[in-house]
């Protein structure tokens, strides 16, 4: 059945008159898709209920942070309980500490970190904290991996291997984007030629070490290790953007799971529990070179706000529960599985990338291992079954360079009840 849109639809008339294309974050104008977007009333577990009283199973999961669901009473009652005594001071509380403590202890290679306001945010200052501490300009980014929108970071590909790059956006400057080296996900030989081509100027590699803003793509054996040798080979730093990958695919992040020590890492989303935080740490001696003790800059006023620290510690120590982690990986592996043999028996070419309760369903029969076998996938199914799991009451994000995220309120029904829809939803495909 059709889903109703009459709400949505005036609410979005509504907000396109006020905020430019109706939305905050252009992913959710659902452009690529051309359905209306889903306007949201409330959410609660495993589930979103919108404005014209649709009830959805979501996947999107706000992007990543909700690895407990919506609205997990035991967080609510953290950030009511914090709100009681204030929502912020700008000065120092004792829970950042707290928070400092259990990032730094999960973490292998996080010896102190920084607590800032989003994701963006803490890829921006890592690179400038790259740059300050190796006193060199370049930095190496992959094509595919989303860093946030920071100028250096916001880059197009140049045409070739390991060329300079060209701004993905009007009002980039071209001096910023110069400095910036782009090269494809997963290829070695790419990483050495960058480095044989400017490797004494290069002050860090960042990279996303699970990519997930093309979809779910994962680190090919030996490729974090390379990035690992090579950055100390030439004197540069290891940056991994874990903003998506922290505490989600482990709670050790990718770095644990894959077992290499970045020296600077990003986080964000899930350390946030839902609200609005971002956080870069590493190692002591770099991240000492940051404002008050060192010269380079960073500051906030919102910085470590309280309801943001008391509902991302209380998502980081729920998490630390035994089994949570298998539980995510067995639910999403099951959800895997079924996409898969419901793509056999309907005959719709489709791969599966999956690493723990991150999962991308690509419409192409090739493996997707970087940014250019990711766009194979066909967009024109692709509408067709976002629009069909839709109407079915399945939410999941209306492109497929962005993954579904499994939590720990999906239950095995929910899996199912997904999986059965998924192959009605190539039926409809199918019969085209
Ligand atoms: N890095 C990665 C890996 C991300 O996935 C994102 C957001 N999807 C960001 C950085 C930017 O984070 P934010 O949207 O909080 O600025």
């Amino acid at each position: 059945m059709k889903r109703n849109t009459t709400c949505a639809q005036e609410a979005f008339l509504e907000a396109n008159r006020v905020i430019p294309g109706g939305v905050n974050s252009p992913v959710r104008a659902f452009t690529s898709v051309g359905t209306t977007p889903v306007f949201v009333s409330r959410g609660q577990g495993a589930r979103v209920w919108d404005i014209d009283g649709n009830e959805y199973i979501d996947y999107i999961g706000s992007w990543g942070p909700l690895i407990l669901g919506h609205a997990h009473p035991k967080v609510v009652e953290s950030i009511q309980m914090e709100a009681i005594r204030g929502t912020s001071f700008g000065l120092s509380t004792q829970i950042e500490t707290k928070m400092a403590v259990q990032i730094c202890n999960s973490l292998p290679s996080v010896e102190m970190v920084r607590m800032v306001n989003s994701g963006t945010e803490a890829a921006m200052t890592a690179i400038r904290l790259a740059r300050g501490y190796t006193k060199r300009q370049k930095i190496v980014k992959f094509q595919g991996n989303y860093h946030g929108h920071a100028d250096a970071l916001l880059i197009k590909s140049g045409s070739g291997v390991a060329t300079l790059g060209l701004p993905d956006s009007p009002g980039v400057p071209d001096n910023v984007t110069m400095n910036t080296i782009t090269i494809p996900y997963n290829s070695l030989e790419s990483i050495q030629l960058a480095f044989e081509r400017y490797g004494e100027q290069i002050a860090a590699v960042m990279v996303e070490p699970v990519a997930g803003n093309m979809g779910v793509v994962p680190p090919l054996p030996g490729f974090l290790q390379e990035l690992r040798e090579i950055t100390a080979k030439y004197g540069s730093l290891l940056i991994f953007d874990e903003v998506m990958t922290g505490f989600r695919v482990s709670y050790q992040g990718a770095q644990g799971l894959y077992g290499i020590e970045p020296d600077l890492t990003c986080l964000g989303k899930v350390i946030g529990g839902g609200l609005p935080v971002g956080a870069y740490g590493g190692k002591r001696e770099i991240m000492e070179q940051i404002a008050p003790v060192g010269p380079i800059y960073q500051a906030g006023t919102l910085s470590g706000n309280p309801l943001a620290m008391s509902a991302g510690y209380r998502t980081l120590r729920l998490l630390e529960e035994p089994g949570i982690y298998e539980e995510l990986d067995r639910k999403t592996a099951k959800l895997a599985e079924g996409f898969m043999q419901n793509a056999r028996r309907i005959g719709v070419p489709l791969k599966v990338n999956r690493v723990g309760s991150m999962l991308s369903p690509y419409f192409t029969e090739q493996d997707v291992v970087n940014y250019e076998t990711a766009q194979r996938s066909n967009m024109h199914r692709f509408k067709k079954y976002h629009a069909a799991m839709l109407d079915l009451g399945i939410l999941t994000a209306p492109t497929p360079y962005e993954v579904m995220f499994v939590s720990t309120a999906h239950s095995d029904e929910d899996i199912e009840n997904t999986i059965e829809a998924h192959y009605q939803a190539l039926n409809t495909i199918k019969k085209e």
